[in-house]
């Protein structure tokens, strides 16, 4: 079964079917940096590192565009309160989001291009939509978008068309879908713009660009630079950004260009906290520096997150992380004893059970990942496999070939979910004595004193090193 998608545009699962495979393009919408992400918004973003790393075990060669939003309504009124100038202010937030991208595991997109950085190319995208009319110059002096010029206005909201008001306008980047208007694509310069640096020369007048423009000049422009096209494969963001800011993508984007601006639009549901959305606004959010302070492994963060659907929200809560930390640990161990019976010369060849149940793993893992990205189900198919082959294990019934299969379906399984536990640094004391102790044991072996050699064994076992002997010496690991 190929690859399907719940493309919003249409409310249903679709094949997967890039334009030109095996490229696809992907532009997510990436954080705003007036202040420090939440996981709120890192479960949107883990949902599109699932989806760009599972893109990329099915072969495809994913050209992944997420940018920074460094300019906007939030950013300047930030940047205003704090008496520094936006660049000043952005940067150290732009800073922590690549370090908490690092901590969380995520895939680097190939560009992070900056609003502020690609002016030239907004200024390219309104004067187009000027000419083609269906944007106007407001006697206020900014320039909108007309919403009645463009009748595929509301398709991926499902916006009641009636409900438009000719003419009437909002200027805020963010407004309710039940009153939509006339968008703002390029600002008039204000004081508190200018305060903060946050205005640019424009043949239509000095401003600064709207959020939605921003989104939709620099996808065209990541995309038309790299593959030349005018069309997204896929574009991806939370639910929030549905309306107005992909509504809005499509409207200048299309009437641009005259072509579909994205062929699937996927987005994520909310991770809520007591059934409310997590958000600064309302204060109950958790930020990943957070996590990270409180010990939090990242691999418990992003099992957590793959055990609920990304389009089902999700309640976080303290206990269903120490759960998910727990489930991490123990896959941590049990990957420590395939690989250490997969790295046994000894009982080579096993029953071929434990290489079965291998290949059942690789078969459900990516038939629940091809179902629109059913990590809950990819889980439920690693955790079986876990069981199952524990006690294979334990039976010592499988041999080093066996082993060696697991690992492989393992490896693959953790390209995507990547989520076995950071190793801990063995601490170099520890392995001088452990060294030092395998290395008393040879010589009493050589010695053919079995006694001392098994003292020896029982003695390093206490302290929980295990040990097994292959003809390149002794292999050891902590359990
Ligand atoms: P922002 O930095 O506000 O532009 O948001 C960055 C991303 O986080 C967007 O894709 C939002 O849809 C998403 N987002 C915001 N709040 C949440 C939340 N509570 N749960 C999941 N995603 C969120
Ligand atoms: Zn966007």
């Amino acid at each position: 079964m190929p690859l399907s998608l719940h493309n919003t545009l249409t409310r249903r699962l679709e094949p997967f079917q890039p334009l030109a495979p095996p490229r696809v393009t992907l532009y997510t919408c990436g954080p705003t940096v007036w202040n420090y992400a939440h996981i709120g918004n890192f479960r949107t973003f883990l949902f599109e590192d699932l989806l760009r790393r599972y893109l990329e075990l099915s072969g495809y060669d994913v050209f992944h565009v997420m940018n920074l939003t460094d300019v906007d309504d939030r950013t300047i009124k930030a940047a205003a309160a704090a008496g520094k100038r936006l660049e000043e202010h952005t940067a150290p937030f732009v800073a922590a989001f690549f370090a908490d991208c690092d901590y969380l595991r995520i895939r680097k997109a190939h560009v992070y291009p900056r609003a502020t950085q690609s002016v030239p190319a907004m200024v390219r995208l309104v004067q187009r939509l000027l000419d083609t009319g269906v944007a106007y110059r407001g006697e206020d002096g900014s320039v909108y978008f007309a919403i009645t010029k463009f009748p595929n206005y509301g398709r991926l909201s499902q916006l009641d068309r009636r409900e438009i008001k000719v003419g009437a306008r909002v200027a805020s980047d963010e407004y309710a879908k039940d009153d939509p208007r006339d968008f703002a694509l390029w600002k008039k310069a204000e004081p508190i713009d200018e305060q903060v640096g946050a205005a640019w020369d424009a043949p239509f007048g000095r401003g600064r660009p709207g959020w939605h423009l921003e989104c939709s000049a620099m996808s065209l422009d990541q995309i038309g630079q790299c593959c030349r096209v005018e069309t997204l494969d896929i574009h991806a963001g939370g639910v929030d950004l549905i309306f107005p800011h992909h509504e809005d993508e499509i409207a200048q984007s299309e009437a641009a260009t005259g072509k579909p601006f994205a062929r699937y639009w996927l987005h994520g549901e909310f991770l809520n906290v007591g059934g409310t959305k997590m958000s600064k606004r309302f204060g109950n959010f958790l930020t990943a520096r957070d996590l990270r302070e409180q010990g939090v492994d990242a691999a418990a963060v992003r099992l957590l997150f793959w055990q609920t659907h990304y389009r089902q929200p999700l309640d976080f809560n303290d206990d269903a992380l120490a759960g998910a930390q727990e489930a991490a640990k123990r896959l941590g161990e049990f990957h420590e004893r395939v690989r250490f019976v997969g790295s046994g010369p000894t009982r080579a060849r096993g029953r071929g059970t434990l290489a079965q149940l291998a290949q059942r793993l690789q078969a459900d893992f990516r038939a629940a990942l091809d179902d629109d990205l059913n990590a809950p189900r990819a889980c439920g198919a690693l955790f079986e496999f876990m069981r199952s082959a524990n006690r294979e294990l334990d039976r010592e019934a499988a041999g080093s070939e066996d082993a060696q299969r697991a690992q492989a379906a393992l490896a693959e399984v953790m390209s995507v979910l990547d989520v076995l536990p950071t190793p801990k640094q063995l601490d170099s004391g520890l392995v001088a004595w452990v060294e030092e102790r395998i290395a008393a044991r040879d010589k009493a072996r050589k010695a053919k004193d079995f006694k001392e050699a098994d003292r020896i064994r029982a003695e390093l076992k206490a302290r929980g090193v295990e040990i097994e002997d292959t003809p390149s010496g002794t292999k050891w690991r902590v359990v």
